[in-house]
């Protein structure tokens, strides 16, 4: 029996969710108040029979006991198991010491590279031209030993060289993501650039940021910033450059500030701004924003013009159920990045963080002052703008506050722009609140080993990689299942991947490397066979907690009958919902019921499939 298992049996979901939310029995299940998002009516069921979760309301997941206390503790899927196996009484096998050793080598091996580049750059003649731009941006030696700035020089594979007079190997070079392979044998990655080496949080540097300088004969078509590619130590999306300076500064100010750049993060530094972090040029990712919340919850974003669109604003809002806070934005003059602000005029810098603004209230007067609002047209694109926005935000009450606030701006009735969010939450892939009753949970299919096979099928056939990344994770109920497909989904390689899960996953992925499969032309009918029946017993649970969730609305001899209502579903499907269908309650049951029917049509649409949970892997 593998450890999940073992971990799995000795304890009961019950008590282990019964820690942290108050459950109430329902028939064979348990409700509850959802931990994960506020509302009012309990949308959140334990199944003891299947030891599994469920939320039916705006999460629109579930999972077993190892999700939940991930979720609930913000934790990854090892440590997890490491504080159930704790509970439980099961022993966890370490970390086998050979890998530690090799991932020890490989941290060594970057660090010896940072000495390279770091002594390249201050004492050689090479370096000077680098010494000169980083000094020209009020970079002085005390800043370059600090954060051991580097230069990587321009001969063919003089790193390279160097390391192997070290005693390490080519192997280990290319594993540590210093060289690549090239024509003439092995080179060197980077070339001719200001490196700047990057940190775990115990300030071990696992990997580089190298920035191109504008030098003659620099080769053409070289991109401004080359990173280190993913290597078993090195994990940019998990990786904040300077966290391992600014962690103590940010626990003890209670504040994190996340700025773009390297060098938005020096200045700050040298400034006496120890609380800043970069995000490293890409957007802030979900990891990082989890890494920094064993930190503190406050987290203020600088953020230019260009990185306030969007998409990367979407995902903050996002990121806001995470922290349990608000994010708060701070918007820097057109064309300015934090190192200018900050060198210009230091002081400038504190104010700006005062003012830090909630994201949210920003984005409503930057879409305000751009429009004019009196114009019908243009309040209608205002609400295009901010209603994703809305319906990204977890906490209900939050909505309801800002729904609220866009129905002045727009002046439009809050039950018609509540109507547009629902549909666009379930755009958005969540879904609204319901209130379920208990029995749904367990009758719901079980479908482990479907889950299975879809990996079996991803891990064995490279082919079907573009399938296998547009699955949701969400519809992989058993954590094992559901951290395997993850990890597959972020590593391209086999290897890779194996490097990137934890150690107590690696026999049950092997046993899914090693299931029997059909013939590689029948891959992609079968995997398909088997996503649909996913998709289907996710949507058979939601279609069971409405059906439930309609009668109790009955019960409670709500405002007017369910055959009236079903009447009201219809006409809000064709997009003309009669005026006197007002108070919100009407309208939430109507848009219950017309998802109800559209559930149903799905499911009939897909109802070619059946298949028995019998059915195993072999
Ligand atoms: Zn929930």
């Amino acid at each position: 029996m593998s450890v999940t298992d073992e971990v799995k049996q000795r304890l009961d979901i019950v008590d282990v969710v019964g820690q942290y939310v108050q459950l109430q029995k329902a028939g064979r299940n348990f409700r509850a108040l959802c931990p994960f998002h506020s509302e009012r009516a309990p949308s959140f069921f334990v199944s003891p029979e299947r030891q599994s979760w469920h939320c039916f309301g705006a999460c629109g997941t579930g999972g077993d006991i190892f999700s939940f206390v991930m979720k609930k503790e913000n934790l990854e899927f090892a440590e997890a198991l490491r504080l159930l196996a704790e509970r439980a009484g099961v022993t966890l096998a370490e970390r086998r010491p050979e890998e530690e050793a090799e991932r020890d080598r490989l941290r060594q091996a970057n660090e010896a590279a940072a000495q390279f580049y770091h002594r390249a750059l201050v004492s050689t003649k090479a370096g000077q031209k680098a010494r000169q731009y980083l000094e020209e941006r009020g970079q002085d030696l005390k800043t370059m030993q600090d954060f051991q700035l580097g230069y990587s020089p321009s001969g063919w594979d003089s790193l390279c060289q160097h390391l192997r007079e070290r005693g390490y190997s080519d192997e280990e070079l290319v594993a540590a993501g210093l060289a690549v392979e090239g024509e003439r044998g092995l080179r060197d990655l980077f070339h001719q650039r200001i490196m700047f080496p990057i940190t775990d949080m115990r300030g071990r540097v696992v990997g580089f940021g190298g920035r191109s300088l504008p030098i003659e004969g620099q080769e053409e078509g070289q991109p401004k910033y080359l990173n280190t590619s993913q290597t078993a130590v090195f994990d940019k999306g998990g990786l904040l450059y300077a966290l391992d300076k600014a962690r103590e500064h940010i626990r003890r100010e209670g504040l994190a500030v996340i700025v773009e750049g390297y060098t938005d993060a020096i200045a700050a530094h040298q400034h006496g701004f120890a609380n800043v972090v970069a995000s490293m040029g890409t957007a802030l990712s979900e990891r990082q924003v989890r890494l920094l919340k064993r930190f503190s919850r406050d987290v203020v974003l600088a953020l230019d013009a260009d990185t306030a669109g969007q998409e990367a604003t979407l995902r903050a809002v996002e990121y806001q159920d995470i922290l349990g806070r608000d994010i708060r934005v701070i918007i820097l003059p057109e064309g300015r990045d934090p190192d200018q602000v900050i060198r210009s005029d230091p002081e400038a810098w504190p104010p700006l963080l005062e003012n830090a603004q909630p994201l949210l209230d920003y984005k409503f007067e930057a879409v305000s002052s751009a429009l004019d609002l009196s114009q019908p047209r243009q309040r209608s694109q205002a609400v295009e703008e901010l209603l994703p926005l809305l319906a990204a935000i977890g906490d209900k009450i939050v909505q309801a506050h800002y729904l609220q606030r866009l129905a002045r701006l727009a002046q439009v009735r809050e039950p018609v722009l509540h109507q547009m969010l629902l549909r666009q939450g379930r755009k958005q892939g969540r879904r609204r609140e319901a209130a379920a009753e208990g029995e749904a949970v367990a009758t719901a299919p079980s479908g482990s080993k479907q889950e299975e096979f879809c990996l079996a099928l991803l891990l064995r056939y490279p082919e079907l990689r573009e399938n296998g990344l547009a699955l949701s994770p969400d519809l992989f109920w058993y954590s094992e299942n559901r951290e395997l497909l993850q990890a597959w989904q972020r590593c391209s390689q086999p290897e890779e991947m194996r490097q990137a899960i934890a150690e107590s996953l690696e026999e049950h992925l092997q046993r899914l490397s090693k299931a029997s499969l059909p013939p590689p032309q029948e891959a992609k009918a079968k995997l398909e066979e088997y996503v649909d029946y996913l998709n289907k017993r996710e949507l058979k649970a939601v279609a069971q907690a409405n059906i439930a969730a309609l009668a109790d609305r009955e019960a409670e001899g709500g405002p007017i009958s369910v055959e009236e209502l079903a009447a009201a579903a219809q006409a809000s499907r064709s997009g003309s919902l009669p005026e006197e269908i007002g108070p919100e309650e009407v309208s939430e049951t109507a848009a219950l019921l017309r998802q109800s029917t559209e559930i149903g049509i799905r499911l009939h649409q897909s109802s070619k499939i059946e298949m028995g949970d019998e059915e195993g892997l072999t």
